[in-house]
């Protein structure tokens, strides 16, 4: 099945969002396939957002990823990448819906709390680059309960 790369950025550690982001996925019917607190270091978050380096907030985005812990996940489910981004909101706080994450609980574009893989083949590559070990193989029993 679709899985998808989800990190709980260090502003959404600090203020405590991680037990209420982890439940919006969980309650949607998302089976959570991997999860770690983790520290990464420069190098790390720049292969992370390699596609970004030319942009001009790069250095700061960097900052950001690297100024404490981050929550990182993989979340398995049918169009999981697709409805995960709907769940996340528009990057831009500003614009994301209410009763997305970003629009419940972010303001400003380089604060907002959430990382969530934006293709099939991102988050593919996103979850070899944060899960180098083998992830927990487990199957949920509610499957019968959320899919037809
Ligand atoms: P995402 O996939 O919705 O996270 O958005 P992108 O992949 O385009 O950008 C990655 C992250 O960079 C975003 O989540 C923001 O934290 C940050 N970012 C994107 N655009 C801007 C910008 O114009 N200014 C600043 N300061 N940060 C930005
Ligand atoms: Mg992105």
């Amino acid at each position: 099945m679709e899985q998808t790369f989800i990190m709980i950025k260090p502003d959404g550690v600090q203020r405590g969002l991680v037990g209420e982001i982890i439940g919006r996925f969980e309650k949607k019917g998302f089976y959570l396939k991997g999860l770690k607190l983790i520290s990464v270091d420069r190098s790390f978050a720049e292969k992370h957002y390699a596609d970004l380096s030319a942009k001009p907030f790069f250095n700061g985005l960097v900052e950001y990823i690297i100024s404490g812990p981050v929550v990182a996940m993989i979340w398995e489910g049918k169009n999981v990448v697709t409805t995960g981004r709907k769940i996340i909101g528009a990057t831009n706080p500003a614009e994301s819906a209410p009763g997305t994450i970003r629009g419940d609980f972010a303001i400003d574009i380089g604060r907002n709390v959430i990382h969530g893989s934006d293709s099939v083949e991102s988050a593919r590559k996103e979850i070899a680059l944060w899960f180098p070990e083998c992830p927990v193989n487990w199957q949920s029993s509610l499957h019968p309960w959320i899919y037809e």
